[in-house]
Parts: C-alpha cells; structure tokens; sequence
C-alpha cells in the first residue's frame, strides 16, 4: 500500500520536508542588487551581500508580505512581532560568517496543507514559514563537480542575499509519492501566489528530507536520515524510495540506522553518505543588531488575507460545482495555474467545458508531453482550441479531420479556420455529394453488400471505411451511416 515500497515489511515510512524557495523580488533581501537568474559571476553584488565589514543590511518588505501570504495560504498563524537572528556558522560561499535568519520568532507559525494520493487525503502539519537570505554559491572545478575531488573551487555572489522563504513540515508524510504529491501542491499555490517561479532544475525551490522508519503502530520516531540533493519531483520519489529500501534492510538484519546526512546521486540513483557523525549545531543565533524588529499590524494581515488569489483548491472544487466537471478531470485542470488559465479561457471564449477539458488533457497534454513544452510555451493558445472546437461543433469538420488540424496548428500555431481553408478539409454535409460516393461504393463492392443485407453487421463500417477513403475523411460519417442504411 505504501509508495516507499515497504508495504509488507512491517515498517511505517516518516518524511518530513524543508523547503527553501527563493522569493521573486526585484531585488534581494537586505540590499538594492538585482535577482536576475543566469548574469556574469559576480555582477550582482554590492558591500551588503558580499558581506564587507560595516556595510549595513535593510529589510525588503517585499519578501516579507510574499512570506505572509504564503503563511496565509498554508493556514498558517501570523506573527505580531517577529524578528531577524544570525544563525553563526562559517562556510566559503557565506562572507559574513553569519546568515541572516529567523529563531524563536519567525513570521509564521503552525499550518497545514492537506495531501491527495490515490483519493486519499491527508492533512500534512506546517511547523513553520520563516524568512532569511541565500547564500552565493560555490562551483567545483574537476572531479564531479562536488568538493570531493575536485580540483578548486569558486564562488558566485550574485545569489547571496536573494530572499529565501523555509518552510518545514511536521513528520506527517507518510511515503515518497505523498512527499511528490505535497511538494507539487505547494508549487502550484506558490505559483499562484506568484511570490517564486519555483524552479527546482535552476534551484529557485529545493528540498531536504528526513526520513526515518518505525514498526507499524508504534507512536515514538525511529532513527533519521536527512537526505539532500533531489532537484526534481522525480529525484525526489526516487531519492526516498531508495533511502526506505534502505532502512529497510539495515533494520530487517537486526542493525541500528545511522543519524546522518546523505546525498542523492541522481545519475546512479542511489543515496551515499555525506557526512556521519551529525552533531547538534552550535549556531548560537541571536538577534541581528543591525536590523529593528517587525511589528505586523494586523490590518496589513487582514488586507492581504481579503485580496488573496484563488488557490488550486478552491479552483478545484468551482470546476466541480459551477461548471461541471469530473472530480478527476477538476483535478487534473487546476493542478497548475498555466493549465486552469486555458482551460477557462477556452470556456470563457465560448467553448463547451467538457470538450475543452477532453482536448487539453488529451490531444494537447499527449502533444505537450512529446514535445517536452510546457502548455503556456506552445504554439497552440486558448483561441486556436476554442476555433478548432467550434469548427467541430459545428459539424464544419468531422473529429477525425479535427486531429489531423490539431497536429498542424500545433506545429505551426496557424488558426485551424486559416488550415481547414488552405487544405480544403471542410466536412461534407451534402446528402447528394455524399450519396454519389455512396453509390460507386456499394456498386464496387457487391460481396460487402450482401453480407450486409444477410445480417453482418460489420460490413457497414468496410463500406463507410471505403466512403471515408474516397472523400478523404471528410464526409460526415453519421451521414455516411445512414445514407447506406437506406440505400439497402
Ligand atoms: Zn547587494
Ligand atoms: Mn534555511
């Protein structure tokens, strides 16, 4: 039953998740440097986040109202006063010595998100959503890229100081997919939000887990590894079930798990040991001097709460009650925002919602998923499907045509009304057309005919087959049906 894969083994999973997510502010959290992803090394720094002595941070409130309102949208307590720690620890990509965080008062307390997996949901605890600032990073030259082994390092600045929002959960997930299906929900009410673009290949939404086994039944925790590394849903899924497999067998031969932290090797798929012996970390946080405490006035927390957008549950249940659609296809739609925008811009430019919502998650989701485009960066827009539907609709062009004008448009985000035209592929609805073709065909095809007439029924579709040919799948084919039925 468990995703982990430990199902039968006696062991219940335990994953907690903490998830930084680099918030989509124009400049970074404690100076005026700019955020954008991808610039020359080193272009985007000043004294503040190269952490030059005296240099003297300023808070972005901007980051602080993102931190907010995702505290809002995870259910989470707002705090009155909250404050700014350095959290003290030495590392070569940190100039400072220090990261700017958050201790004993961070901006948001105690939420949930609730989880769906095979229908099943679940409520999964929020510890806590606190604010602090990335640090630059560090690039290794030869080896594999990693410190070990290689032959130097060095570092880029430009991301130290970007907002970075932590969120960590309580240990309520219960296996691997649970973990994909949490972080997936997430991103899509982050994206909603529109505080972070969320990318986990560029690092703008990366995950830790800890994870630990225990015997079914039993309330207290096992032993717990903190796993890193997973920059994708899918290293995600794969890093956990490897690292329950794991477990598994390290408890099953009657051994004990060792605290520690391990890396994901995506290439290998497998989890190795980073570092053993995990202490307690000293980090000896107290409260940053250079920067006054925050008093959150509750009519800003109000005024944020009134005017935030709708979140994908919300969407979710509105495609159930007002338009009508399936649980699953409702699902599936407002699982990201790009996909719910077009869906309802084909049904607010006229399309009928349960068609719209077969073509996307169908043709359109297949076409996507070839491709490896994402729906807002084909060539194929809410116009283009609602025309395409509207043709078929109409019974312009038949559902077989209407493909072959999908594939087209597709490929060269023509509108289908402009292809149909240029190819001529406008469904035959004439009756005398169609019963012309009819005719030849029956008079060619004398066996099929009397198969028919001695009751095989499967002799009709050979012969509209043969009508289809000929009219080169433009004639409507109930038409077809019927104008061979009464012939006979
Ligand atoms: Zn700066
Ligand atoms: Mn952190």
């Amino acid at each position: 039953m468990s995703a982990g894969g430990n199902g039968d083994s006696g062991y219940e999973t335990i994953i907690g998740l903490e998830i930084h997510v680099e918030l989509d502010t124009v400049s970074k959290m404690f100076c005026g440097c700019p955020t954008r992803f991808g610039e020359d090394p080193n272009t985007q720094v000043c004294p503040v986040c190269l952490g030059l002595p005296g240099a003297l941070p300023v808070a972005n409130w901007k980051a602080i109202e993102y931190t907010i309102k995702s505290g809002l949208a995870l259910s989470c307590e707002i705090a009155e006063f909250t404050q700014f720690h350095r959290k003290n620890y030495f590392y070569p990509d940190m100039a400072k010595n220090y990261q700017i965080s958050q201790y004993d008062l961070p901006i948001c307390t105690g939420g949930h998100l609730d989880v769906e997996t095979d229908d099943v949901s679940r409520r999964v605890g929020i510890t806590r959503v606190h604010l602090e600032e990335d640090t630059g990073k560090l690039i290794h030259v030869g080896g594999e890229g990693r410190i070990a082994g290689a032959d130097y390092s060095i570092v880029d600045f430009n991301r130290s100081g970007i907002p970075l929002m932590e969120i960590v959960t309580e240990p309520d997930i219960r296996s691997p997919e649970e973990a994909r299906a949490f972080m997936a929900k997430l991103r899509s009410i982050l994206l909603s939000l529109g505080v972070s673009d969320c990318s986990m290949e560029q690092g703008s939404m990366r995950c830790d887990a800890n994870l630990s086994l225990r015997p079914a039944g039993d309330t207290e925790l096992g032993v717990k590894t903190e796993v890193k590394n997973m920059n994708s849903f899918r290293a995600l899924v794969r890093a956990l079930a490897f690292e329950v497999e794991r477990q598994t067998k390290v408890l099953q031969a009657g051994e004990t798990v060792e605290q520690e932290t391990r890396h994901f090797d995506a290439a290998k798929n497998i989890t190795t040991s980073l570092r053993t012996k995990e202490y307690a970390h000293d980090y000896r946080y107290f409260p940053e001097p250079d920067l006054v405490p925050i008093k959150v006035e509750r009519a800003i927390v109000a005024d944020m709460a009134g005017k935030l957008p709708e979140l994908p549950d919300a969407r979710r249940m509105r495609f159930i009650e007002s338009i009508g659609l399936g649980a699953h296809e409702a699902h599936l739609l407002s699982d990201t925002k790009p996909m719910g925008d077009f869906f309802e811009e084909c049904v607010d430019g006229g399309a009928d919602p349960k068609a719209a919502a077969n073509w996307i998650l169908g043709e359109l989701s297949m076409h996507l998923n070839a491709t490896g485009l994402e729906i807002e960066d084909c060539a194929v827009t809410p116009k283009h499907l609602t025309q395409l539907l509207k043709l078929l609709d109409e019974g312009t062009i038949s559902g077989k045509i209407a493909k072959a004008v999908f594939e087209e448009m597709y490929e060269t985000g023509k509108l289908p009304g402009v292809i149909v035209d240029e190819k001529g592929m406008t469904q035959i609805s004439d009756s005398d057309e169609i019963g012309r073709v009819v005719d030849a065909v029956l008079a060619e095809n004398p066996k099929a005919v009397e198969e028919l007439k001695a009751g095989k029924d499967r002799a009709i579709g050979f012969l509209v087959g043969q009508v289809m040919r000929l009219t080169k799948g433009r004639a409507n084919p109930q038409m077809v049906n019927d104008l061979i039925k009464e012939r006979l």
